[in-house]
């Protein structure tokens, strides 16, 4: 096809004209935040195009899906190819069509099925309990998910089981000697299955470029040239295949190594600090312009790399190519409400006053239970929103089990919530949950009794399985304790009740990121401290529930984003809201326990590096629980390890006006 003539020159500047047009061969762009990297690459698909290579030569892998389309979109404006004729997408959704043409070199059918996160625990429970029916009996065994969390991040990090336990789950290393057996009966169940999982999408792929030298030989001549994104947070099996992939040393690799931020998943900023080692004779271009930011948002950005320990990172400082703005705006609020209240009144000024349109303004957090208030305002004040990270808070399976639970005990003819806790216990299903009921119900008509204290009777006993019968006192006695604390004592006091006793027992032995959700668990609590009524807690809760689902339904309203920082990776608005940036919250207590801050403070940068014109950072000084530290708050060591210069303090006034 023939490219219309592009001017390069006129749309890049010097640094990026020359990696886009550089020869081919390895090519690293090191860059920071804002620099035009994604740009880089996208201009180089164009430029590729214009020097006659053929799009089926090219492949493109994306931090996600969407960016890949987004990029082929504008490569399609500048040369008018369509976005179909490329490969282009993450390393998953390439790995599956690799599998699908040529997996059967390995020996996978060609109609193999995926299996989502929940089916591929489930399958490895089954294979697991083939081998030994009763280890998932066992108290101090993991569960099903903390178990396969450890076997996906040997494959992802391509490490042993044993290194993996050693380094990362140490609470396992007395049964991990058990582990490669399991993970083998897990292949062998999926091989028999026709089933594949996420980690199998890429461990799959590497095995097809390594054993079948045919379809190797025949990706190595296909693609004349790979492209990858976001390398910095490459882990190393797609490391692995980027080098296979990238047989003729065609290959351009952009990344920050500040701003690897997935080491929690197998991510290695090593991987771009070797990729030279790794591809002889590779060419390192560097962009030291940054196009996104004000001058005054950019130098708090450098300040906050310069905060990093020296030597760990390659050296980088951005010039800014943008006009003057203001500079970062940092803002103490008393509390939580205050908070929200503060960003609230000022997106209706940016919004209604200056002309701001809603799709670019984001309001950034480290974890979810932090932008619970501020959820719960924009509702209030009807403000529509998105949230782009995963699932909503209210979603999420731990959250609705622990309000079920409060449900239940509130209002004991709530079925669903009963249906919905009772199947946590094992062995318990639907059928006999709605037996144990029956039961319970029976007697306490009979006995005139309360149904909470009827649950805990030996005729109920009787109904419960075997298998759960050990936990049925607890559950019982948890249920009792956050009966009376609804009677006594505050909402708040009800919920942690409800936390510190059966439901959390039971996530302990659910989740591998049990402390992660415990800690958004707590959250709850401060939410719940500012409702003296149950009914209005409860209600409070249905209400933010149904409404944000609701919103998201209409794509073409305009929305602010809410979005966790780790999910706003590569975007830029024009406006940033940062909240929660109080020690404690960013970086959170596990941080400042682990002593470990600087994946942190990239996470830090990269927030902050989101921001094209306005930049607010906020945080409570008072907590909505106490912490290890109290009630009161401090602002975050990111902030105040910085020359104060950076940034402006804004007070807020008592009535919420500043
Ligand atoms: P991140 O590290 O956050 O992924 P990045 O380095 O990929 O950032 P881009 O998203 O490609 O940066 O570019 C940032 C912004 O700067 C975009 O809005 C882009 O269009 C703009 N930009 C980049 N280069 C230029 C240029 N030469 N002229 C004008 N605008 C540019
Ligand atoms: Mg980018």
């Amino acid at each position: 096809p023939s490219v219309p003539p592009i001017d390069f020159r006129a749309l890049l500047n010097d640094e990026q004209f020359a990696a886009v047009t550089a020869e081919p061969g390895p090519l690293l762009v090191l860059a920071g935040a804002g620099s035009g990297k994604t740009r880089t690459l996208t201009y180089r698909v164009a430029y590729l195009l214009s020097q006659g290579v053929r799009p089926g030569e090219i492949l493109l892998l994306t931090f996600t899906n969407k960016a890949a389309k987004e990029m082929l979109h504008r490569v399609h404006d500048l040369t008018g190819i369509e976005p179909g004729r490329f490969w282009g997408g993450t390393f998953h959704s390439l790995g599956n069509r690799a599998l699908r043409m040529y997996g059967e070199a390995i020996g996978l059918p060609k109609n193999f099925t995926i299996l989502d996160a929940d089916e591929s625990e489930t399958l490895l429970k089954q294979a697991v309990t083939a081998l030994d029916a009763t280890f998932f009996k066992e108290k101090t065994n993991p569960r099903p998910g903390p178990l396969f969390s450890v076997l996906s991040l040997a494959r992802n990090t391509q490490l042993s089981l044993a290194d993996t336990v050693a380094r990362n789950f140490p609470q396992y290393a007395e049964i991990a000697h058990r582990f490669p057996a399991f993970a083998a009966a897990y292949t062998s169940k999926k091989r028999d299955d026709k089933v594949v999982d996420y980690d199998d999408l890429l461990e799959l792929w590497l095995k097809l470029l390594t054993d079948a030298p045919d379809v190797a030989a025949y990706f190595n001549n296909r693609f004349r040239h790979v492209l990858v994104d976001e390398y910095q947070d490459t882990n190393t099996i797609q490391a692995q295949l980027v080098d296979k992939l990238a047989g003729h040393h065609r290959v351009m690799a952009v990344g920050d190594d500040a701003q690897c931020i997935y080491s929690w998943r197998g991510a290695d900023f090593e991987n771009i600090m070797s990729f030279p080692e790794r591809h002889t004779g590779t060419v390192i271009h560097r962009i030291e312009t940054n196009y996104r930011s004000t001058p005054e948002i950019l130098a708090f950005a450098n300040g906050v790399l310069n905060c990093q320990p020296k030597g760990r990172h390659f050296d980088k400082e951005l010039r800014a190519a943008r006009k003057h703005g203001t500079k970062p705006a940092v803002i103490q609020a008393m509390d939580d409400r205050e908070q929200a209240a503060f960003v609230l009144k000022r997106i209706s000024a940016l919004v209604e006053e200056e002309g701001v349109s809603p799709n670019e303004i984001a309001i950034l957090y480290r974890s979810h239970f932090l932008a619970l208030e501020m959820q719960l305002a924009l509702t209030r004040a009807g403000m529509p929103y998105t949230i782009t990270s995963g699932v909503k808070f209210f979603e999420r399976q731990h959250v609705r089990d622990l309000i079920a639970v409060i449900n239940f005990v509130y209002n004991p003819a709530n079925t669903s919530a009963w249906n919905r806790i009772a199947i946590l216990l094992p062995k318990v299903g639907e059928k006999g949950a709605s037996k144990i009921y029956s039961a319970a119900l029976d007697h306490a008509k009979l006995m005139q009794q309360n149904f909470i204290d009827a649950l805990a009777t030996d005729d109920v006993l009787s109904k419960v399985p075997k298998d759960a019968k050990a936990d049925w006192p607890n559950f019982c006695a948890s249920l009792r304790q956050v009966y009376e604390a609804m009677n006594e004592d505050t909402p708040a006091d009800a919920v942690s009740v409800a936390i510190e006793g059966w439901y959390g027992d039971y996530m302990k032995g659910e989740y591998a990121d049990y402390t992660d959700r415990l800690e958004e668990l707590k959250g709850l609590v401060g939410f719940a401290g500012q409702f003296t009524q149950m009914t209005d807690f409860l209600a409070q809760i249905m209400l933010l529930n149904g409404e944000t689902s609701e919103r998201e339904i209409q794509p073409d309203t305009e929305c602010i984003k809410l979005t966790t920082i780790h999910q706003a990776k590569g975007l830029e608005y024009d406006v940033v809201f940062l909240i929660g940036a109080a020690e404690g919250q960013f970086p959170g207590y596990r941080t400042i326990e682990s002593g470990d801050f600087e994946e942190e403070r990239r996470l830090f940068y990269v927030a902050v590096t989101r921001a094209k014109n306005e930049l607010y950072i906020s945080y409570p000084r008072v907590a909505s629980r106490p912490g290890p530290g109290g009630m009161m708050l401090s602002p975050s060591r990111f902030l105040q390890e910085l020359p104060s210069d950076l940034y402006d303090e804004l007070r807020i006034k008592r009535s919420y006006g500043w």
